[in-house]
């Protein structure tokens, strides 16, 4: 049975007195302790987030690393370094870090075995532009990042994978949940029964429980909403 996760993802944001507030008024809020709650934070943040985080239900998790242990990589941060500060999660794939800087499926899947290598936990994003879905090649594309995202991995149940349509981030255009559920049934026929897959893409508070009640949504990666603490407990408690 996939686990419920919801997972935050803070992207470039927030400092040190903003994540005390955060977790001070996220630690007052009471959930099922069957969901998994994961917060995703720049690099800058882990360390504070590992102190704060002793007893605290959540997981910790980094918005991106390098495949590499260690090595003459200037301003990369490796798996071995997420370790040393308590993270369990690692959002790989995401679209800005596909958009931006120029990751691609190849670089998606060594750094997806390097994570599981190293005992994280990847959160592996796929989903298609807005060009792509309007041609039609949602499926093809979808498909190819799965493929060549996960190509040699067997151990397929550690990862979670998030489907994110590029033209749903950030912009307040939420995949209708039938949407987002033909997407994710296809993920599923092409992974595992036991994977957690979460959609993420404008999810609000207002959206998230007709999300959660598609068969294959396992969860939700949220980013704007996740800034806040209390948003971000209505979605967890959707
Ligand atoms: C994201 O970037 O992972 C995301 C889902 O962002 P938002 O919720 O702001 O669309």
């Amino acid at each position: 049975m996939p686990k419920t996760i919801i997972a935050a993802n803070w992207k470039m944001n927030k400092n040190k007195r903003e994540v005390t507030q955060f977790l001070t008024s996220l630690k007052t809020v009471k959930w099922n302790k069957e969901k998994e709650v994961v917060l995703c934070a720049p690099y800058t943040l882990l360390p504070l987030l590992d102190e704060l985080n002793k007893k605290a239900p959540w997981k910790i998790g980094a918005e991106n690393m390098h495949d590499q242990e260690s090595g003459a990589f200037t301003g990369e941060v490796s798996p071995l370094m997420l370790k040393d500060t308590g993270c369990e999660y690692v959002i790989i794939g995401h679209s800005e870090r596909r958009q931006f800087f120029g990751e691609t499926n190849e670089s998606v899947n060594k750094k997806l075995k390097s994570a599981l290598a190293h005992n994280l936990t990847p959160i592996f994003c796929v989903g298609e532009t807005l060009e792509q879905r309007e041609k039609n090649e949602t499926e093809q594309v979808v498909t190819q990042q799965i493929q060549e995202g996960l190509k040699d991995i067997k151990t397929l149940n550690q990862i979670v994978i998030a489907y994110e349509p590029v033209w749903a981030i950030g912009t307040g255009k939420v995949a209708t949940p039938e949407q987002a559920q033909e997407v994710h049934a296809l993920i599923r026929k092409l992974t595992s029964p036991e994977i957690s897959i979460l959609y993420g893409g404008s999810v609000k508070p207002e959206n998230i429980k007709d999300l959660m009640a598609q068969k294959d949504i396992n969860g939700a990666l949220v980013g704007g909403a996740s800034l806040e603490a209390e948003s971000f407990a209505k979605i967890v408690n959707y």
